[in-house]
């Protein structure tokens, strides 16, 4: 039981959600920030029901002043949040001729940009407790590229070296950032990108293909999550923790 707050973004689904439970289920207190408040909320109460502490909070990544919001509440109910899990994620597939500056503009702002605004409003507290644990979840489509996702591969490349280069510049205030590229995470993303046909062959098929011959579960990404953001995990900073069934390494 490690008994710290936790910020997790997107937490109100999929991955971010199955994060949300593990971090509660290890003792830890849990902020759910969503662009969804009522489902952000729900999970939370159902964390509560498991008999863990746990919060949930409107917040749009893509809104500073309510990120900021955000993190005072958390303060406020919880106390100072030393873990960040930024999972709020949104894909896209477009054929790289069709892509506007518009839709290349929201893919980076949430994904990115986000990721960078939630960073920025929570480390002063955890510099100011001189410990803090930070995971990114960008894609192992930045690994290997993928066709039609130039503007999502581009952004979560971006999540990567991002995470790299504030690793290196936090690491002395005894805050670590890494990153889990996952690869394939049976959630409501991936479900709805196979029902708009851009899954080929579709979720079975690719797990047929996958070394390890299954789909990702999002309990797979909680699990090196819950890692990352241990104690035991002090030296493991700016890292790349590919979770994907051996579909890339
Ligand atoms: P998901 O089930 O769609 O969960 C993402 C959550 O983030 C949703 O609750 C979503 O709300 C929320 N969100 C989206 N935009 C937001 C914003 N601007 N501010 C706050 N919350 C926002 O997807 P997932 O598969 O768990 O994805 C989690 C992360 O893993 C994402 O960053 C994704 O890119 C990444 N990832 C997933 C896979 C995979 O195979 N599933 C693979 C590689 C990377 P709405 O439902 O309202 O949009």
């Amino acid at each position: 039981m490690s008994g710290r707050v936790a910020i997790v973004t997107g937490g109100a689904s999929g991955i971010g959600l199955a994060i949300a439970e593990r971090l509660s289920a290890d003792g830890n207190a849990v902020a759910i920030f969503d662009r969804d408040g009522d489902a952000a909320s729900a999970a939370a109460a159902k964390l509560e029901a498991n008999g863990g502490k746990a919060i949930g909070v409107t917040v749009d990544v893509t809104d500073r002043a309510a990120i900021d919001e955000g993190v005072v509440y958390t303060g406020a109910q919880l106390d100072t949040p030393t873990i960040l899990v930024n999972s709020a994620g949104l894909d896209g597939f477009d054929p790289f001729l069709t892509i506007t500056l518009e839709k290349w503009q929201r893919i980076i702002d949430v994904n990115l940009t986000g990721t960078f605004q939630v960073c920025q409003a929570v480390v002063p507290g955890m510099i100011e407790a001189g410990w803090g644990r930070i995971v990114n979840i960008s894609s192992s489509s930045a690994q290997g590229g993928q066709p039609v996702m130039t503007h999502y591969v581009a952004a979560k490349a971006g999540v990567i070296g991002f995470t790299k280069a504030l690793a290196l510049e936090l690491g002395p205030q005894g805050i670590t950032v890494n990153t889990i590229p996952p690869g394939f995470i049976d959630t409501p993303m991936l479900r709805k990108a196979e029902g708009r046909g851009f899954l080929g062959q579709g979720v079975e098929h690719h797990a047929g293909t996958t070394p390890v011959r299954r789909v990702g579960r999002p309990e797979d990404i909680a699990a090196a999550c819950a890692f990352l953001v241990s104690e035991e995990a002090s030296y493991v900073t700016g890292q790349v923790i590919g979770v994907n069934g051996g579909r890339n390494t």
